[in-house]
C-alpha cells in the first residue's frame, strides 16, 4: 500500500518560488568588475532569472542541452544557476583556473552550445576559441559599457541578452531526476570526469545542508561562500540560502584578497562563510596586519583540503570565529562529512579537542560511509584500521557524465570508492589519513602526480620519478619529485627542474627535487606511493 501523500518533485524551481514568495526583500550583495558593491534582492533576482529564461528559450536551448559558465560568484551567476536548471537545461560550471587543454577538452566533451564568461575571464577563452567544437556564442556577464574588446566569436554582453525578454515565465514542470548541473573533477587520473547533478540531489543537499550541524543556517543569516560558484556549486551555499531567507554575500572576483573579505563581513554583517583552508591566509594575514576585526562573522565551514591546526586556532582563539572542518567530493555533491562535537567534547582539555576537531567528521544524514581493505573487506570503526573509503547516498553521483557503465569507482552495492584512505573512529568521526589517488591538491586545485612523473622520465638522464604531495603551510600540498639518475649520468636539480617549467603549468613545478639510489615498488611494479610518502614524513620544503 502506497502512502497517500503528495508526489511533489524536489526541484531546484521549488526554491524560486518559496524565496520569491517568503524573502523577497532579503538582499544578495555582489562584487563584480563593473560594481564593487551590487546590491538586490532575491525578488530582484528571480524576476532577472526570468527573464534570462526566456531568452535562453527563445535562443533555442532546450531540456539536457549544456550551458557553460566560467565565472566568480556574483549575482549574474546566481541567476543563470536558477534560469538554466530552471528551464530543464543543464549549467556546467568551468574552472577558470584549468589548463587550457582541459577546459577546452571539457566544453567539447559537455558539447556546450552557449558559453557565458565573466569579462575577466575572457582573455583566457580567446588563447583556445578555436578548439570550441560546439560554442555556437559567448556571452560575457557584463553590461554594454562595460564589455571588453574580444575575438571571441558571436559575443554580446549579458545585459543585452536578457534585456529584451519577459519577466513573464511559466517554469516547466520536471521530473526531479532531471539533471540540474555539471562539474567536471580532474582530481581523478585520466581526463576530468564529469558530476551529473540533480535536482533532487541538490534539493536533498540543500535540506541536509542547513541543518545544525552542517550550515546551521536560518533566517537571519548572511552566508559568504568563499568557495567558488565553479567548485561543486560553492558547496551548495547558493541554493540553501534563499531555502532559509539568508542573505547572500558573493565577493566575485576578490575570493583571494584580504582587505576585501574583510570589508564584506564587517559591512555586510556576514555571520557564516565557507572554502578551502588557502583562502583564510590571506584574510588572517590582513587582519593580523591591518588590526581590523570580524566581528560579525560567527563560524566558517572549512574543507577541500585538510584544514591546518594553526588557521583553526587562529580563527577560533583569536577572532572567535568557530570553525568545522568538513569534507566533500565534486562526485558528492560535496558535503559527506562535517566536524560538529558531541554533548561535554567541548569541556574536553585543550590537546583532545584540537585532536578531535582536526578529523573530517561524521556523515550528514543521508550518506552512508565504510572504510574497505583491499578485497573490498569492510574494515572495523576503531579510529585505528585504515582503509579505502567508500560513500553512498542520495545526492552522491552514480555514474560520470558520458561514461555510464564504464565506471571502476562504482561497485555493485552502489558504493562510491572516493580514493581517500581514512580511519573511522567508535564515535563515528572520519579521518583521512591518505590519499590511492595519484593527484595533489594544492590550494584547491589538482596537480597530476603521473602527467609530472612521465614529464621528467622525459628528461634524458632521468632513469625514474616520482611526485609525492608534501604538506605545505600555504598551498595545504605542493608536489615534491623524487629521482633516480641513469647510471652514470650527472644532472642537477635546477635542470630538472628547467625541464619541467618548459612543459608544465607553472604551478605544477615541484618545489623541490631529491635524488635518490632506489624508488619502492609493489609486486606489479608500480610505485610505492605509500612506502614513499613514510619515507619523506619528515622532509620540509627549504623555500619555507
Ligand atoms: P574535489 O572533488 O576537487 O572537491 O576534491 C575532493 C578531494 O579533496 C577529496 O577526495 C579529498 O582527497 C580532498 N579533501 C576534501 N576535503 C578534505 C578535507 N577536509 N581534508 C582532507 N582532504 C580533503
Amino acid at each position: 500500500m502506497q502512502g497517500l501523500i503528495m508526489n511533489v518533485p524536489l526541484t531546484i524551481t521549488a526554491i524560486m518560488r518559496h524565496a520569491e514568495i517568503n524573502h523577497p526583500a532579503t538582499e544578495i550583495v555582489s562584487v563584480t568588475l563593473d560594481n564593487p558593491r551590487h546590491r538586490y534582492t532575491y525578488a530582484d533576482a528571480f524576476r532577472r532569472t526570468r527573464q534570462l529564461a526566456n531568452a535562453l528559450s527563445g535562443y533555442g536551448i532546450n531540456i539536457g542541452d549544456r550551458v557553460a559558465t566560467l565565472a566568480w560568484n556574483d549575482y549574474r551567476h546566481f541567476e543563470l544557476y536558477y534560469g538554466i536548471s530552471g528551464i530543464g537545461a543543464i549549467i556546467h560550471t568551468i574552472n577558470p583556473r584549468l589548463f587550457s587543454e582541459q577546459i577546452s577538452y571539457i566544453i567539447n566533451h559537455a558539447e556546450d552550445r552557449l558559453l557565458f564568461v565573466d569579462p575577466l575571464i575572457v582573455p583566457v577563452i580567446e588563447a583556445f576559441k578555436d578548439e570550441l567544437k560546439t560554442v555556437e556564442s559567448c556571452i560575457v556577464m557584463t553590461d554594454e559599457a562595460h564589455m571588453p574588446q574580444t575575438s571571441l566569436p558571436n559575443v554580446q554582453c549579458y545585459e543585452s541578452f536578457i534585456a529584451k525578454a519577459s519577466d513573464n515565465f511559466s517554469w516547466p514542470d520536471l521530473d526531479e531526476n532531471t539533471a540540474s548541473g555539471l562539474c567536471y573533477t580532474s582530481g581523478t587520473t585520466g581526463h576530468p570526469k564529469g558530476a551529473l547533478y540533480s535536482h533532487r540531489g541538490v534539493i536533498l543537499h540543500a535540506y541536509a545542508s542547513i541543518s545544525p550541524d552542517v550550515f546551521n543556517f536560518s533566517i537571519g543569516e548572511v552566508a559568504m561562500p568563499v568557495v567558488p560558484m565553479f567548485h561543486v556549486n560553492a558547496w551548495g551555499v547558493p541554493y540553501a540560502a534563499p531555502m532559509v531567507g539568508a542573505k547572500l554575500v558573493l565577493p566575485g572576483p576578490k575570493m583571494g584578497d584580504g582587505a576585501t573579505l574583510q570589508a564584506l563581513i564587517e559591512e555586510e554583517r556576514v555571520s557564516f562563510s565557507a572554502g578551502v583552508p588557502t583562502v583564510w591566509l590571506a584574510l588572517l594575514q590582513y587582519l593580523s596586519e591591518s588590526g581590523k576585526s570580524i566581528e560579525s562573522l560567527n563560524r566558517v565551514l572549512i574543507g577541500g583540503s585538510a584544514c591546518p591546526e594553526s588557521v583553526m586556532r587562529e580563527f577560533m582563539d583569536k577572532h572567535g570565529v568557530y570553525v568545522n572542518h568538513a569534507w566533500g567530493m565534486t562526485e558528492t555533491g560535496p558535503l559527506g562529512t562535517v566536524n560538529t562535537l558531541k554533548a561535554g567534547m567541548e569541556k574536553l582539555p585543550d590537546e583532545q579537542l584540537y585532536k578531535i576537531k582536526m578529523k573530517q567528521g561524521r556523515t550528514l544524514f543521508g550518506i552512508e560511509m565504510k572504510i574497505v581493505d583491499d578485497d573490498n573487506r569492510e574494515l572495523p570503526r576503531d579510529g585505528l584500521a585504515s582503509g579505502l573509503l567508500k560513500v553512498r547516498g542520495p545526492w552522491v553521483c552514480a555514474d560520470y557524465f558520458k561514461m555510464e557503465g564504464q565506471s571502476d569507482v562504482h561497485d555493485e552495492q552502489g558504493w562510491f570508492a572516493t580514493g581517500d584512505v581514512a580511519t573511522i573512529d567508535t564515535e563515528g568521526y572520519m579521518q583521512i589519513t591518505d590519499r590511492a589517488k595519484d593527484v595533489i591538491k594544492s590550494g584547491g586545485e589538482w596537480i597530476s602526480s603521473i602527467d609530472l612523473e612521465n614529464t621528467a622520465v622525459g628528461h634524458p638522464q632521468v632513469a625514474e620519478a616520482a611526485v609525492i604531495g608534501i604538506p605545505h603551510p600555504k598551498w595545504a600540498e605542493r608536489p615534491l619529485l623524487i629521482v633516480v639518475k641513469k647510471e652514470e649520468q650527472e644532472v642537477g636539480k635546477e635542470e630538472i627542474l628547467a625541464w619541467l617549467k618548459d612543459r608544465v603549468a607553472n604551478w605544477w613545478v615541484p618545489d623541490d627535487v631529491v635524488f635518490v639510489d632506489e624508488i619502492p615498488h609493489t609486486a606489479t611494479g608500480k610505485i610505492l606511493k605509500l612506502a614513499l610518502r613514510k619515507q619523506f614524513e619528515n622532509y620540509q620544503f627549504p623555500n619555507i
